[in-house]
């Protein structure tokens, strides 16, 4: 049996460890998991409510079209229903946008290093993979710009970018826009859109409107604390939108996801919640690394880059050992760093002091 020929050079995705796992390997109690960027703070707790009222009819299929989220989503945007696009996460979008608009003889521009499942899913479509390298953490624009050729069918962007955390500037992002051919399609992923600070945050939206071309992506995995539900979605014209739903499967989110996401996002409180703990925490932890000499990328998201002196592996392995997991540099293409989610007050400070500990054995 011979799998596509790409497949010879491909693996499958490895996770950040698991909590159980370190467990049992390293005999501790107690481990803070700050490798995947999930939300410290759990979930809205109305949601955990309403979800054992959702259980009474797990034998009939979903609504394929989601039609009450789509609902309160298109309003709460303002958007037209039928520029939405959910998926299983917004993982499950990138796999669509990759098989509607991707095959062999096209090619596809990313940033490196950025969120790898763009690459992955437009290898699999036999897509040639131009990568522009970053440029201090940040798209170098302008060089993707003059990446593109004829055969260019789709342009990532990743912004806050997954692993560095920069933010792509508004001017610089309309800017791109203006000079990208409109027959490409430029993905924006916003998975960490709520943690943007608010005088930076783009209207991606009013975007969305103005450049056919454009596709928003957004999810409740991140700052929703809803990683585990699986729902993610894209914003886009029509046009682009009856693509995708014809190359998304016909029940791909299932009523408890549709549900909690809806109510989710009609919790305000505990978003603005997560929104200000995370800065709070993340600027305690800058001033942090500021004060131990560890430079960093600027970050709008939920995490931090940090650049090490050693290996990111070597940090790694530290704090496995005292029960912290992070994400070493090494699996995410940046291998003297370490990308740290933004946990708790409590969990940050017992790090910092991880951290400082590491710091004075090497
Ligand atoms: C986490 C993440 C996603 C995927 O999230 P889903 O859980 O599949 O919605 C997409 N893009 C980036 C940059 C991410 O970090």
């Amino acid at each position: 049996m011979q799998a596509k020929q790409v497949f010879q050079s491909m693996s499958p995705y490895t996770p950040g460890k698991q909590i159980e796992d370190v467990k049992k390997e390293y005999g501790l109690n107690q481990i803070v998991k700050l490798a995947s960027n999930e939300n410290p703070f759990g979930y809205s707790s109305k949601v955990k409510k309403a979800i054992p009222q959702m259980l009474d009819h797990l034998e009939i299929y979903p609504d394929g079209y989601a039609k009450q989220l789509r609902d309160g989503l298109a309003s709460k945007l303002e958007i037209n229903e039928e520029q939405l696009t959910f998926g299983c996460g917004s993982d499950e979008i990138v796999d669509i946008i990759c098989r509607s608009y991707l095959e062999k003889g096209t090619n596809t521009i990313m940033a490196t290093p950025t969120f790898p499942q763009y690459k992955h899913n437009a290898l699999i479509q036999g897509a040639e993979i131009i990568e522009v390298p970053l440029i201090n953490g940040y798209h170098d624009l302008p060089a993707m710009l003059d990446a593109i050729n004829q055969q260019t069918k789709v342009i990532w962007l990743c912004s806050p970018n997954n692993p560095t955390g920069s933010l792509i500037p508004k001017d610089e992002l309309i800017n791109f826009l203006d000079n990208c051919p409109s027959n490409i399609i430029v993905v924006l992923d916003e998975a960490y859109y709520e943690y943007i600070e608010r005088s930076k945050k783009p209207d991606s939206i009013s975007l969305v409107q103005k450049y056919a071309n454009l596709v928003v992506l957004r999810t409740f995995s991140k700052a929703y604390g809803l990683a585990n539900l699986r729902v993610g979605y894209s914003i886009a014209s029509e046009e682009i939108t009856t693509i995708l739903n014809i190359t998304r499967g016909p029940f791909n989110t299932t009523s408890i996801s549709q549900l909690s996401a809806l109510m989710a996002l009609e919790d305000e409180d505990f978003l603005e919640e997560t929104y200000k703990r995370n800065i709070e925490n993340k600027v305690a932890f800058m001033e942090f690394c500021n004060e131990v000499g560890l430079d960093y990328y600027d970050s709008e998201a939920n995490f931090l880059f940090v650049k090490l002196p050693t290996s990111g592996d070597q940090l790694f392995e530290f704090l496995l050992t005292k029960g912290f997991i992070v994400r070493s540099g090494e699996a995410l293409g940046h291998p003297n760093g370490v990308r740290i989610t933004i946990g708790s007050k409590e969990n940050m400070e017992v790090l910092q002091q991880r951290i400082k500990e590491f710091l004075a054995n090497v």
